[in-house]
Parts: C-alpha cells; structure tokens; sequence
C-alpha cells in the first residue's frame, strides 16, 4: 500500500479533560478548501502509530502502513483560512481516535483535501429560531456556526444545549458564555448527567438534555414552547440521543427535514 502523505500538522492541542482534546491543524504547503459550518473533514494516520497507552490494546495490524481515517466535524469558524479545529474524543476501544490523542504540535497527520457533509444551517430561513442540541464533541457544528456568524446581525433566537458527564467534560463551556453575554437572543445551556461527582456542587441542569426538553427548560427561558411552526431543531453526537429526540419532537409535531421533504429536524449521528 502507498505511504500515507502526512499532509498537515498539529498547530494546537488543548486538553479539555483526560480523553476530550481540541485541536487544529493545518495543511502544510497547500490551501485548506472553504467549508460551511456543520460540515466535516477526515483525519488519518497510518496503523503503524502510537496509540494512547490509557486505551485498549488492539491485535497488531496485518499491515503496519494500513490507513485508519475518520470523519471530524470543523468546529473552526468557516472565515479561517489557516487551521480546522477539531473537538476529538477518544474512543478507549477505536482505531483511530487513541492515535490523534498521542499526537503533539509539531506533529504530522494526514488531512483530507475535500471537506463533506449536509449537516448545515444552508437550508434554515433566518426567520426561524434554531435549537442546537449536542451531547459531547457534537457541540463542534455549533462552535463553527456560532464562530462564523459572530457579528452577523440575527434576530432569530439561538439556543445551545450542550450535555456531558461532567462540568469538566463542557468543552467550549467559557467561550459559550461570553458568546451568550455578547448575543442576547443566544440560551446556552449545559447539562450534566452526573452531578453527584462534582466537587463544587454543580447548580445547573442535571440529567439528559432530552429530560431538558421534557422538561420544558428552554420554554422557560424563551417565554414560550418551541414549536415547528417557528423552530429548526439540530441534534448531533450520541445516536442514542438523536433517536430519543427525534421521537419526542415528533411527539411535539416536528419532523425530519429531508432534501425533497422539508421539515423541521436536522442531525448527525457520529456512529
Ligand atoms: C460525520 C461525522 C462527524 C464526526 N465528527 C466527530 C467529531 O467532531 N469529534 C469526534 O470525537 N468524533 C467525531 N466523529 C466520530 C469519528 O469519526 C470516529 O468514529 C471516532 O473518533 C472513533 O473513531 P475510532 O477509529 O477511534 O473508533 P472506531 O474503531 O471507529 O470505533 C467506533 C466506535 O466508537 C464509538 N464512537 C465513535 N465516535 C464516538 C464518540 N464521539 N464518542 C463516543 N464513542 C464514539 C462507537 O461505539 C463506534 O462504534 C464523527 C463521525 C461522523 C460520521
């Protein structure tokens, strides 16, 4: 098999929380293509490299130039040129993922030339209010919408409703408030399913943020119910969440948007 060309390096590595990175990378030597917020790019290394000695050991590959590569949504704003970002999760089990975590800044991967991807807020009028619903780096379409439309005047209502473990575990969690002070029609609300290991109580959401829903947080927020009539809903990460979303919203009378059938549901299930 043809050498994987490490095409691109690691410009920054932060670690949100052990296994949770955000990283950006850049193309070395060419020019990244341009993207709309929501869509994804894929990442590679060959099996031959390191992987994170916290994961799961795995049999050796039957070839060590074999090429793992995987789908990362852009949690970059679509007006930067020099670097995608990248919001990973390490999977102690996958391929992949244990690989990306060892690399450093500096460092060199492959990143695919073309970026893909529907999940984006294309075919959304802007007179509709939009519910960003994410659980763990499902949050990184929002982040790259959110970013590339920053000083774009809006008037609809923006919520984020992002759920984690942990508090620790809410990348982006300061940059989403700020953005809140900054956007008055932006409700960002994070959500923590396991309160109790928290070591200053944790006076926020608990729970699933499909509980948020049942529960009518964000009602109580806007001062009124979200309906279909006046409300795109994105749902993306956990495919457990999605099915259990999609099932209450359409119990709520939205529905899934399609290309030829328009409706009111969008997502992205990341396995
Ligand atoms: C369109 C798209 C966009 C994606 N964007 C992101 C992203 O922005 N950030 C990100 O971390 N991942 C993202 N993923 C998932 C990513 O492509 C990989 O599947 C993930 O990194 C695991 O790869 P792996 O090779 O380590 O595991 P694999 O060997 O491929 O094992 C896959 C298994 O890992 C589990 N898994 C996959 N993704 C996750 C996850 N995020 N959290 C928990 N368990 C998971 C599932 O059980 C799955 O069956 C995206 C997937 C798709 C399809």
């Amino acid at each position: 098999m043809a050498q994987l060309e490490r095409n691109a390096v690691v410009t920054q590595k932060v670690e949100v929380a052990p296994g949770l990175f955000i990283m950006r990378i850049a193309p070395v030597g060419w020019q990244l293509p341009p993207f709309k917020p929501g869509q994804f790019a894929v990442l590679g290394l060959p099996a031959s490299a390191p992987r994170h000695p916290l994961c799961d050991l795995e049999e050796p590959p039957d070839q060590a130039d074999a090429v793992i590569r995987r789908s990362y949504t852009i949690a970059s704003s679509s007006r930067e040129g020099e670097y995608f970002e990248v919001y990973l999760t390490v999977v102690r089990s996958g391929s992949l993922s244990p690989r990306l975590a060892m690399l450093e800044v500096g460092e060199r991967l492959w990143l695919g030339p073309k970026v893909s991807g529907l999940f984006t807020f294309d075919e959304v009028p802007k007179t509709v209010d939009l519910v960003m619903i994410a659980t763990g780096t499902g949050l990184a379409p929002y982040m790259s919408m959110l970013r590339s439309t920053l000083d774009e005047p809006d008037d609809r209502r923006l919520a984020v409703v992002h759920g984690a473990r942990h508090s620790w575990d809410l990348g982006y969690r300061g940059e989403l408030l700020t953005m809140e002070r900054l956007r008055p029609k932006l409700t960002y609300l994070p959500v923590v399913s396991r309160p109790t290991e928290e070591p200053v109580p944790w006076t926020g959401e608990v729970g699933y943020v499909q509980d948020m829903w049942r529960r009518r947080v964000l009602d109580a927020r806007w001062g009124h119910r979200p309906g279909p009539a006046d409300t795109r809903v994105f749902l993306c990460g956990h495919p457990g969440m999605i099915d259990a979303m999609v099932k209450i919203l359409e119990g709520d009378g939205f529905r899934e948007h399609t290309r030829l059938v328009p409706g009111q549901i969008h997502y992205e299930k990341y396995w």
